[in-house]
């Protein structure tokens, strides 16, 4: 009976998974990029996710938002697998200064991650290449928070894909470089490829297909965190 409710849960969280719904929450990004965006998270989770939805969600623009408060409502009203992007800043509770504005986040206790594009703005975007390393950013940021809603967790160290640049999961250390430096090091350092580690447990987990050549690396740390509130970028 145990077993049976297990695999219920289990087919329920792959059906909940395959399809995200990209949902614009006050944010000016046009609908032609979200696409872009989109079609580049199913092309970096092959498999996983199958098809993305883009809505838009009615909501009055805001300045800021709490975080954990805009997880609820998009879980509310879209439930499933849900990546929220807005330019509004996103709050938490924490108290440390840097972490009160967050890139993104993902809320553990639904299939809902949140990301913000107020921050990725490092330069005035006057050009075509500026708006590209703009889409860039979000796509990375959203990679990350969608990674967590698959069950991938942070790495606190550099860790690379085969192609060489560091994997989507890839968190690093705020404190060393200050947000402009993290953006340029860690997000612009990223790849749209995951790492072996990532490759191999959402392969077995979620069915990925990705050809796993050379080493598969064991006891993958896939415990979710005891905050609230978690993954902070
Ligand atoms: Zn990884
Ligand atoms: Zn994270």
């Amino acid at each position: 009976m145990i077993l049976l409710n297990m695999r219920e849960k289990g087919t329920e969280m792959l059906e909940n998974t395959s399809v995200l719904h990209i949902v614009r929450a006050g944010s000016d990004i046009t609908y032609s990029s979200l696409k872009v965006i989109g079609n580049r998270i199913l092309d970096a989770f092959r498999g996983t996710i199958q098809e993305f939805k883009l809505t838009r969600h009615k909501a009055p623009v805001v300045d800021s938002i709490d975080a954990y408060f805009l997880t609820k409502v998009l879980d509310q009203e879209y439930g499933g697998h849900v990546l929220g992007i807005t330019d509004a800043d996103l709050r938490t509770n924490d108290t440390d200064a840097f972490y009160n504005c967050i890139f993104g986040g993902k809320n553990p206790q639904n299939d809902v991650a949140v990301v913000s594009t107020k921050m990725l703005y490092t330069d005035r975007i006057d050009s075509n290449k500026a708006y590209k390393l703009f889409i860039d950013r979000t796509l990375k940021v959203s990679l990350h928070e969608v990674g967590h809603n698959l069950g991938l967790t942070d790495h606190a160290a550099y860790q690379t894909a085969q192609d060489g640049t560091l994997c989507p999961m890839s968190r690093g250390e705020y404190n060393k470089f200050g947000y402009i430096g993290y953006i340029r090091a860690i997000i612009d350092g990223r790849g749209t490829n995951f790492c072996d580690e990532c490759v191999y447990f959402l392969t077995k987990l979620h069915g990925h297909k990705h050809a796993i050549d050379g080493l598969v690396k064991d006891g993958l740390d896939s415990k979710t965190g005891s905050k609230r509130f978690r993954g902070l970028n």
